[in-house]
């Protein structure tokens, strides 16, 4: 046994210096990476023979980190997802900031479990969870949580909405009640709603999809009628679902009328604001989202409208134990003592399903103190006038038209020829969408509105300016008359 002690390893470099030197050289590849960025293609596809070297057996023999990094450079950095690029505007992506990555560099330094007990990370979490609170209306005695997505935040919230509604439910199981437990949102709801209900084991059947207007926001009469007719039933309504900000069209549901509706019904008011509950930075926008103030629960994204590097998002709830009695649980090997590390308030470990975290907050705090939110509440209206020049665009030109109304900083759009039925002009703009990405120009993605396939733009881009958004068009209308010119 004491043979293996004989030499003892280490993962530190036998040599600080050449660790660091590749550090800096990574560092000046990066900032000239993202500095340069707008003038490479949006997207690449990925070589055979760059995924042939991602395929190779177990290494067990050490490389140098100089050689492992020319492999980086050659096979991964170039074939990247797109998004930090300023003609990025697929799904809802956000580009990151320079900031960010020093911010996730020291994080990782730091290399913190961020669970909770007496330590910085904690304070920095708290400290971004407050900004929150108080850019959101929520009051001070609420409780959050950064998470990894909006997808996590709508699980966690939907997970403390349930035990909140249902208290055996924690403890004995669904089948206890013997009836349906449901939850109500808009048909234009994200899926990872769906998915929630589906994990929480109150069946994916149990997610009432309500009707949406024209405006594709939802019918508040029909879900009134939907509660009605669940109640009759002997089904049991827990929560309602509202979207801040829908994914297709980024519409924005009657808020307010859904917390009276909530109120009057005594239901879990979640609202899931991941990209458009940030529109509440802005003055201008904040009056639309009147009545986000009064959710019991609220999930959006950071690594979407706020620009942050991914993956950040956050969950804040109203109720200050609810948090707590969904996720906490004793248990010895956690329990705090009168003093040293396990000791203090913030207990992040018990807020979620993660014990271990990373520390996400600190790129998030590093960014909202270097840039300041009065420039986030500028760049959320300048991606909304953005969206809003590109559709005064689209509704200019005769092969381009609107599918959707534009009331925030997505934009659903097609082109149209004369004398093509519905399913060839769907088929000739998944062409030109396709074209798009692979010609690098620009990626919007796709969308089916009402039936129809749309080219779909959603704004949550710090680096595109005007010129990119006339350039799309301009793509868009030379490639859909190439494609359909008589030969
Ligand atoms: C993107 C999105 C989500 C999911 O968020 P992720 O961070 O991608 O998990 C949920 N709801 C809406 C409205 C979204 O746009």
């Amino acid at each position: 046994m004491t043979d293996k002690l004989a030499h003892e390893e280490t993962l530190d470099p036998a040599n600080w210096s050449e660790v660091r030197s590749m550090g800096h050289r990574m560092m000046d590849d990066v900032m000239n990476d993202l500095s340069s960025i707008r003038s490479r293609p949006v997207w690449k596809r990925i070589p055979d023979a760059a995924k042939a070297s991602l395929n190779i057996p177990v290494p067990r023999e050490p490389q140098s980190l100089e050689s492992v990094y020319d492999e980086f450079r050659k096979n991964v950095e170039p074939y990247a997802l797109g998004n930090r690029h300023p003609s990025f505007w697929g799904w809802v992506i956000g580009s990151g900031t320079p900031t960010g990555v020093l911010g996730d560099m020291l994080a990782s330094a730091m290399n913190t479990n961020a669970s909770g007990f007496e330590q910085s990370s904690a304070y920095v979490e708290a400290q971004v969870i407050n900004w929150f609170k108080s850019l959101m209306g929520f009051p001070e005695e609420a409780t959050g949580l950064l998470v990894s997505s909006g997808s996590a935040g709508n699980l966690t919230s939907l997970t403390v909405a349930r035990d909140a509604m249902l208290p055996d439910a924690l403890n004995d199981g669904l089948f206890s009640l013997g009836k349906r437990a449901c939850v109500y949102a808009s048909d234009e709801v994200h899926n990872s709603v769906d998915k929630a209900v589906g994990v929480l084991g109150l069946g994916r059947s149990s997610l009432r999809r309500i009707a949406t207007k024209d405006d594709f926001t939802i019918d508040v009469d029909a879900l009134r009628a939907a509660i009605e007719k669940d109640k009759r039933e002997g089904a049991i309504p827990i929560c309602v679902v509202g979207t801040a900000g829908t994914v297709a069209t980024g519409a924005i549901d009657d808020l307010s009328s859904l917390a009276d509706i909530c109120q009057e019904n005594g239901l879990w008011y979640h609202v899931d604001g991941a990209f458009g509950a940030i529109a509440a930075l802005s003055d201008e926008l904040r009056p639309r989202l009147k009545g986000i103030e009064r959710a019991d629960s609220l999930a959006f994204d950071l690594h979407k409208w706020l620009y942050v590097n991914f993956d950040a998002g956050c969950v804040l709830v109203r109720r200050p134990d609810a948090q707590l009695h969904s996720f906490s649980i004793p248990a010895s090997y956690l329990s705090t003592l009168h003093g040293g590390i396990a000791t203090g308030p913030l207990r992040y470990g018990e807020m979620g399903v993660d014990l271990s975290r990373g520390f996400r907050a600190l790129k998030a705090w590093l960014s909202f103190k270097t840039y300041g939110f009065d420039k986030y509440a500028r760049l959320v209206d300048q991606n909304v006038a953005q969206a809003q020049f590109l559709a005064e665009l689209v509704e200019a030109h005769d092969n381009l038209e609107l599918v959707a109304p534009v009331p925030l900083n997505v934009v659903c759009f097609r082109y149209v020829a004369k004398n093509l039925s519905d399913s060839a002009l769907d088929e000739l703009n998944e062409r030109i969408l396709v074209r798009l990405q692979e010609d690098g120009l620009a990626v919007p993605s796709g969308v089916r509105i009402r039936g129809k396939l749309a080219l779909r733009v959603a704004n949550v881009n710090h680096r595109s300016r005007r010129e990119d958004f006339a350039a799309l068009v301009e793509n868009t209308v030379r490639l859909g008359q190439e494609m359909t010119k008589k030969p």
